[in-house]
């Protein structure tokens, strides 16, 4: 090290550039085979309605049981996915185990399952979301599609088309991260959401004045298109209390569950649903 600073100092950061490059090539590697053996696996985080505090549904988030590195969250995979393709196969498993999971639920128990915009790009993405409720039986309203408002940077009459073909399958299409991306309000007239979930940045400000406010705007906002809002990142009591005074109508967090393996949220989906 002391002598990649001495004659080249270039050279230090292309070994740190080049051990990043093969980190990479190797989690991608390890992780086309996690998708194709059983090294992946999906927890379950339950969402409750507001009022009447029932568990409503079931957001399926993915998890990466890597042989040596233990559990790694979807944070640090997804994105690499992503660049190297792996997305769509990823995504695929996803859909069909979370669509096979909550078949065996209660009917009024949905399952939202969270979709990169590079699986809507698929142009195969509507026939696997078919065949995942098809093979499992799940009825298609039971499906919860979250995306987030990126997609909407670019490309905004196909992805309307994509958006269109899922509605008229029958799933909900959900807004996820609002108020965190780069785009412009504009999309929100030109396609019907069935529900928009609130950043967890903004809850977890509560009840900081200027969160609270952005909270309210949005809500109104929701309201008056007639667009169900769900608040995520819930942590405390203060924070419920905040919400449920603002009108939310269904709230995800730690305070209300955190995300669990299937048996799991199995046994309270028993209890609260
Ligand atoms: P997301 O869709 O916004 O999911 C909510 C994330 O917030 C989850 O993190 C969840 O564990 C976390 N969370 C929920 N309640 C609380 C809370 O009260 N406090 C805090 N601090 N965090 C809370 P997770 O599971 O690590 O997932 C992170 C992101 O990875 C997700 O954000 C989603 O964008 C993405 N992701 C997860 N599973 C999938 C998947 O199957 N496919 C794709 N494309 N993306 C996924
Ligand atoms: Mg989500
Ligand atoms: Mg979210
Ligand atoms: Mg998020």
């Amino acid at each position: 090290r002391a002598k990649s600073l001495g004659r080249n100092g270039f050279q230090f950061f292309d070994e740190e550039l080049r051990d990043e490059i093969q980190t990479r090539a190797r989690l991608g590697s390890e992780l086309r085979g996690a998708i194709a053996g059983n090294g992946l696996t999906l927890h379950f985080q339950p969402l409750y309605s507001m009022p009447g505090n029932r568990l409503s549904a079931c957001e399926a988030l993915v998890r990466w049981h890597h042989p040596t590195q233990g559990m790694i969250p979807p944070d640090q995979f997804v994105g690499l996915a992503e660049e190297n393709g792996l997305i769509h196969d990823l995504g695929e498993w996803v859909l069909r185990t979370a669509c096979n999971e909550a078949a065996d639920w209660p009917a009024q128990v949905k399952v939202a399952v969270n979709v990169s915009p590079i699986q809507l790009r698929n142009p195969r993405f509507i026939r696997i979301v078919e065949e995942a409720l098809a093979q499992s039986g799940l009825p298609p309203e039971r499906l919860e599609i979250e995306i987030t408002e990126n997609i909407f940077v670019q490309n905004s009459a196909t992805n309307r088309e994509i958006l269109q073909k899922l509605g008229r399958i029958g799933c909900s299409i959900v807004l996820d991260d609002f108020g965190t991306g780069y785009s412009s309000l504009g999309y929100l007239r030109s396609f019907q959401f069935q529900k928009i979930k609130i950043d967890r940045s903004f809850v977890q400000e509560l009840p900081e004045r200027g969160a609270a406010g952005i909270i309210r705007a949005i809500i109104s906002l929701a309201q008056s298109m007639d667009i169900p809002i769900t608040a995520e990142g819930v942590e405390t009591q203060d924070q419920w209390a905040h919400l449920n005074d603002l009108g939310c109508n269904q709230v995800q967090g730690f305070l209300l569950g955190r995300p669990q393996p299937a048996d799991m949220i199995r046994q309270a989906i028993l209890t609260h649903a």
